[in-house]
């Protein structure tokens, strides 16, 4: 091995076998696509990498550029693809629909519109029944608000500092990340402390930060609120677990002062934590209602909004439409996803896989001082570096080397919280021991050459 930085190193890992041979690329090239995104896409400051990955294949959780280099997508872009890049039920179900018929609305009857909320109701505890569809997390949190709103009569909403909820003109308020607010008036919300139990200034004390909901609204409202909306596992925050008890407590709260409690699912649902198939089921907790996106399609444009039909009658006031939302073609491609997640029983290879991944990601915090903490469950993961432990002194800028290195070194993570400084390990659900293996050796090579 070479002498590196905190010792000796071993050569450099490399990927697991996996059986698929890319395509050969012959499209446009990186340089070119950054110079068209940049011209006709407006300027972002939101692309990964400073040489960001034209990405034209994927397959399972492997992704392949332009040259065919393969990639682990320990992300599953964005959290988004839960079965696996192109998993065939999927794209099978999605291709017969689309050659039968793309698209129709709700004005007219279809059958896939129908099996698709049945099933996904069928996944649901208590009286959470009655689906609509949206396309987007974004689309879902914003109609679970205005049905908070019509339901109790109220408009103060409360939030989780820390939390993603969406970028629209409503949710942009919920969000409680300063890089992601533009500044426009944010309705009445507020945002209560993130019981987080490393950061947070009440550790793992649930009943603490609770407390701290109910002096908001004593103090901060007129006694009633019109609802609590939480992530039961921040992802966008930096892959926080909520403390144990935490929404228990906060529901009881909010339910005495007349709101009702939004679970946001949008990155935790659909058996990702292993333990349970919803995040909030892990808090012991049943929502009011509970909105989903990302995974529900694995990279389909969907979203949905689960509540009571108790609930759902105020929406009865005027007309609830949304061109896209159910279509068939998303309809037939939800369903296929939820088929593949029960048959492969990806639930449980989540907390097999979850469980070895965290456990070696732990004795790797033992040898590395840069790993403030590891934390999560199944493949929801979160590694959060830091330059110094007792002060947990966020490392910026070495969290950004070592993405790069990762990334070189044919790993896709994502990166999250409020200073950028934790690696977010979350990718399709077909990820295997091998995988979570390679994922340790390349970050521990990484580290190590720091
Ligand atoms: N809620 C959560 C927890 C999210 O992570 C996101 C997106 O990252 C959203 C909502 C918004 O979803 P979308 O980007 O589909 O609008």
């Amino acid at each position: 091995g070479r002498l590196l930085g905190r010792g000796l190193a071993s050569a450099p890992p490399s990927l697991p076998p996996f059986d698929h041979q890319p395509r050969p690329y012959k499209g446009m090239l990186a340089d070119e696509v950054l110079q068209k995104r940049k011209k006709f896409l407006g300027p972002s400051l939101f692309y990964y990498y400073q040489k960001p990955l034209n990405i034209v294949e994927g397959k399972m959780q492997y992704l392949y550029d332009e040259a065919g280099k393969r990639y682990l997508d320990a992300f599953a872009g964005i959290v988004t693809v839960s079965c696996g890049h192109c998993h065939p039920d999927v794209v099978n179900a999605v291709v017969e629909q689309t050659n039968l018929l793309q698209h129709t609305t709700t004005i007219y009857l279809h059958h896939a519109i129908v099996e698709f909320a049945e099933a996904l109701a069928s996944k649901m505890p208590g009286n959470l029944k009655v689906v609509y569809f949206v396309n987007s997390g974004t689309e879902a949190n914003e109609l679970a608000m205005l049905m908070a709103r019509l339901y109790s009569g109220n408009l103060g909403m409360i939030a989780l500092r820390n939390a993603y909820h969406g970028g629209s003109a409503g949710t942009i308020g919920l969000t409680a990340l300063h890089t992601w607010k533009y500044p426009i008036p944010q309705g009445e919300i507020n945002h209560v402390m993130n019981p987080d139990p490393y950061r947070g200034v009440f550790g793992s004390d649930a009943a603490s930060y609770a407390r701290e909901v109910q002096d908001h609204i004593s103090y901060g409202s007129s006694g009633n609120v019109a609802g609590f909306i939480a992530e039961t596992f921040q992802g966008v925050g930096g892959a926080v677990e909520l403390a144990p008890g935490y929404l228990k407590l906060v529901y009881d709260i909010v339910r005495k002062a007349g709101g009702v409690c939004i679970a946001d699912e949008v990155q935790s649902g659909f058996g990702r934590t292993g333990s349970h198939y919803w995040g909030f089921e892990t808090q012991g907790v049943i929502p009011d209602i509970v909105t989903m996106a990302k995974g529900i399609g694995n990279g389909l444009p969907l979203g949905a909004v689960v509540t009571t039909p108790e609930i759902a009658s105020v929406m009865s006031q005027k007309i609830q439409f949304n061109t896209f939302g159910g279509n068939p073609v998303c309809s037939a491609g939800g369903l296929a996803v939820l088929n593949v997640l029960d048959m492969e029983k990806r639930q449980s290879h989540c907390a097999d896989v979850g469980s070895h991944l965290i456990g070696r990601l732990r004795t790797l915090q033992q040898k590395h001082d840069i790993i403030g903490d590891v934390r999560g469950r199944g493949l929801m993961l979160g590694v959060e570096l830091v330059t110094d432990r007792k002060e947990k002194t966020p490392a910026k800028a070495e969290t950004t080397v070592l993405f790069e290195k990762l990334k070189d070194l044919g790993v896709l993570v994502g990166k999250g919280g409020l200073h950028g400084n934790v690696f977010r390990i979350k990718p399709p659900m077909c990820f295997t021991k091998d995988d979570a293996d390679f994922v340790v050796d390349a970050l521990d090579y990484a580290i190590s050459g720091l």
